[in-house]
């Protein structure tokens, strides 16, 4: 009887899962050892961090997006489109859902997919908590295409201002909490409203964009130390951003937003980027153990507890470590993915070619940082020479862009990289710095 090879599927080809994909491919793939399967909902890659970049217009997802299909090929894996839905843990198969188009047709049926180890990376999305109107009257920043929605809709209220002239000459954005996505993308609107009123776009003068960004804690950024959000918080009121802490939106209506102190801020635009929660489906998904938010409850190996042969990683996962006797929850972050991905590589090499144990992941926080836009950068590097140093300015750009370099790099190597930083470069000079339609 012929003998069947080993089969990993990866369920998620986001920050985590593709690296690893990549990575499993090129090492146990090609040389035949294994097949490495990506399952992922959409065709293409973007990676989740420039998504308020998109939002605001200063960068173009089509110039940044990798196809599955092609990276798979360079890589030695298969890719298949599709939705994972169910998982049946007795014949170890996935199930994923039929591809619907854009006129309700069927464009493929609802398949199931045998493993033999499977890894499931498929991320998470904002938490609205459940509040009154969010999902009616709130844009999200999850996808590629919520971001993109969020641009059009600011275009679209630039445009009509700019041809309605005495009718509209202020723009209300509201953004609903003040973590990264939130704070970052505060940042951008402003930069973008600096551009459109350079290009033309200037019944909205920027002083007249009232970006206001509400926050349920006491202070902005809450998972960062306190000297990096006071800082960012003093150089968001610099660039006109108000900050509202302290106040819990309690409902959210279609020209504004009320807080539990039972105060009305009106805005024309409302932006929820507040928590995160993994997709409902993972929810005991199979009799495995997950949280309140959904994320799958995983051991040290990133194994699952309730099935060593499911692992989970990147933001869909709960991993607590124990370091020096306290315990540390890996936080929901591209590093984390990142680090996760590298680990589970390794892990799964060994475990394939010298049918070793699986490794346990050991997380090292290199910091934080907050891109400002193309005004600032600030955060923390965490080093075994520096300690916890904070950074500013230009340093700190410099760092938060190697972290989508260092994704790049495992991606593509360090050759293409390098062509790819030039092609920004060159297109630097010759586009505007704004997506204007
Ligand atoms: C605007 C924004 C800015 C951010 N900035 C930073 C930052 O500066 N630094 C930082 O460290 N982190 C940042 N993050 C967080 C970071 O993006 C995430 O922590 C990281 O992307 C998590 O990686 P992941 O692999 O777990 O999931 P993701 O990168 O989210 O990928 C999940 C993948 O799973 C796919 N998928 C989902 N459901 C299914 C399904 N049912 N079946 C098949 N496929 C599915 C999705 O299409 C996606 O490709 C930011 C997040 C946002 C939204």
């Amino acid at each position: 009887m012929k003998h069947k090879k080993h089969r990993i599927v990866i369920v998620g080809g986001g920050a985590g899962g593709l690296e690893l994909a990549t990575r499993l491919g090129k090492k146990l793939g090609k040389k035949g050892l294994a097949d490495i399967t990506l399952v992922d909902a959409q065709n293409t890659h973007f990676w989740k961090p420039l998504l308020h970049e998109v939002a605001a217009g200063s960068l173009n997802a089509f110039e940044d997006e990798l196809s599955y299909l092609a990276q798979a090929k360079w890589n030695h894996f298969r890719f298949i489109p599709g939705r994972m839905a169910s998982l049946n843990r007795g014949n170890k198969s996935i199930s994923l859902g039929p591809i619907i188009d854009e006129q309700n047709r069927q464009v493929v049926p609802a398949r199931t997919l045998e493993y033999d180890q499977l890894v499931i990376s498929v991320g998470s999305t904002a938490n609205d908590f459940n509040t009154a109107g969010a999902k009616e009257h709130c844009l999200f920043l999850d996808n590629r295409k919520q971001a993109e929605r969020i641009h059009t809709t600011l275009i679209n209220h630039y445009q009509h201002a700019q041809a309605c002239e005495d009718d509209v000459s202020k723009l209300r954005i509201a953004i609903i909490g003040a973590g990264a996505t939130g704070v970052e993308l505060a940042a951008e609107l402003h930069y973008a409203a600096i551009e459109l009123a350079h290009y033309g776009l200037d019944a909205i003068k920027p002083e007249n964009l009232e970006v206001t960004i509400i926050e349920g804690g006491e202070r902005i950024l809450p998972a960062l130390p306190e000297r990096i959000s006071s800082s960012v918080h003093k150089q968001l009121l610099k660039m006109g951003i108000r900050v509202r802490t302290g106040q819990l939106v309690s409902e959210i209506k279609s020209n504004g937003l009320l807080t539990r102190d039972e105060e009305f801020i009106e805005s024309d635009i409302r932006i929820w980027a507040a928590g995160i929660k993994a997709p409902e489906f993972l929810n005991q998904i199979a009799g495995l153990e997950s949280n309140r938010i959904n994320q799958l409850i995983v051991k040290p190996t990133l194994q699952t507890t309730q099935d060593d042969q499911i692992y989970a990683m990147g933001d869909c996962a709960s991993c607590t470590l124990t370091n020096n006797g306290e315990s540390v929850t890996i936080p929901p972050r591209a590093q984390a993915a990142h680090q996760q991905a590298s680990l589970l590589a390794k892990s799964l090499i060994s475990q394939v070619k010298d049918g070793n144990q699986s490794l346990e992941f050991n997380y090292k926080d290199y910091g934080s940082l907050i891109s400002l836009s193309r005004f600032s950068a600030v955060g923390n590097l965490m080093g075994a020479i520096t300690g916890d140093m904070m950074i500013e300015g230009t340093l700190a750009k410099w760092f938060y862009i190697s972290l989508y370099r260092m994704h790049q790099m495992t991606l593509f190597g360090k050759f293409r990289t390098g062509t790819l930083i030039l092609k920004d470069l060159i297109i630097r000079t010759t586009r505007p710095q704004l997506k204007l339609h």
